[in-house]
């Protein structure tokens, strides 16, 4: 490993930064993407708050377009591959689709190109999940989501047909080159800065009592360190080759989460929940909210089981993971 090189695409993300963190301390050489190089002072002084960053360069490529992944790619053993843009506050088909599919395209190329060992691509339970109609229950990662399917979002789509291109041209090059694929659900746990995930968004409106009232919203929880190590594990397994997992654990009502903070930071954490019925009156002028409609009251399940019996991988309780995300928004005076 000592001399071994990985690409991460998306340094300037809340994912790519903790999967290079783990990297660079493990002492692998780390690559990153950003779309513009003057990011990389900033970037880099944020991941040298948890590691030394001397074995991480920079590198400038854009998912829409060419130019810079083969540069970025040359001479890797391993691509991890997880920018792509995130869905929240009514992002369209056009917004989300084309930076995410040809974007995987792109990077998957190169690195089949570059010859890697395996490529990682972070793909989402957006891209795990049955119909919308479908009865309430446990999902994995025998499922693919339906981008044609009622009610299936943008960012459904996007993630769906990103992965499916992946998986189309690893076979068609049917070379040496293998993928796997990691399937986070909602991502929470600590923020290295201000430039955090929209999915970090449930807490920090939580904390900052920026949100009237609590939706009756529900989601597999998962942490940001443990999803960094699932695409490390993802990466080296040799039975990982040609595998989907789905990065996902316990599933937590936004009242419960509300609750777990509540007990460390009291009252200032509303305990008012606002109604579907309001909530869908709302939504039809509010497009940040459409999306979260359909999913109002129902609890769907994603399992890591996969990942536990096969990558040995292990994720920290939910509770931690929802204080220690709140904690680093306290410390960089977020919340
Ligand atoms: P994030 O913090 O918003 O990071 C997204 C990254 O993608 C950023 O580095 C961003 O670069 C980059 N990016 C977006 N559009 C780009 C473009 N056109 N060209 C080059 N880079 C571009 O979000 P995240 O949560 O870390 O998400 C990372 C991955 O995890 C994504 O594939 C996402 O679908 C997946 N995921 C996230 C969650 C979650 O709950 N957060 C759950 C499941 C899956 P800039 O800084 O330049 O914008």
């Amino acid at each position: 490993m000592a001399n071994e090189t990985v690409l991460v695409t998306g340094g300037s993300g809340y994912i790519g930064g903790w999967c290079i963190i783990p990297l660079l301390q493990q002492g692998y050489t780390v690559r990153t993407t950003v779309r513009n190089l003057s990011r990389e002072a900033e970037v880099r002084a944020r991941l040298a708050t948890q590691t030394s960053t001397d074995k991480l360069t920079f590198h400038t490529a854009d998912l829409m377009a060419d130019a810079g992944w083969d540069a970025a790619t040359e001479g890797c053993d391993y691509v991890l591959h997880v920018a792509s843009p995130l869905g929240v506050g009514g992002a369209t088909v056009a917004d989300l689709v084309p930076p995410a599919r040809e974007g995987a395209k792109r990077a998957v190329a190169a690195a089949i190109r570059a010859g890697v060992k395996r490529v990682v691509l972070t793909s989402s339970v957006a891209a795990t999940s049955p119909p919308n109609d479908s009865p309430q229950g446990t999902t994995d990662e025998t499922v693919w989501t339906n981008p044609a399917g009622k009610g299936v979002s943008a960012y459904q789509q996007s993630k769906t047909l990103a992965e499916k291109a992946a998986w189309d041209l690893i076979a068609s090059a049917g070379g040496t080159t293998t993928m796997a694929t990691v399937h986070p659900a909602l991502v929470l746990g600590p923020v290295l800065g201000p430039d955090y995930s929209e999915s970090v968004q449930v807490v920090e409106r939580l904390m900052r009592g920026r949100i009237p009232g609590i939706p009756r919203l529900g989601f597999n929880v998962v942490d940001v360190r443990d999803v960094a190590d699932m695409h490390l594990k993802a990466m080296l397994a040799p039975e990982a080759a040609g595998e989907r997992f789905i990065a996902a654990h316990d599933f937590r009502w936004m009242t419960q989460i509300a609750d777990t903070l509540r007990a460390k930071y009291g009252d200032r954490i509303t305990r008012r929940q606002i109604p579907d019925l309001v909530l869908r009156l709302v939504a039809l002028f509010d497009k940040d909210l459409q999306e979260v409609v359909p999913g109002l009251g129902r609890r769907r399940e994603f399992s890591s089981a996969k990942a536990e019996r096969i990558l040995g991988w292990a994720p920290r309780p939910v509770d931690q993971t929802v204080l220690d995300c709140a904690e680093s928004l306290i410390a960089h005076k977020l919340a």
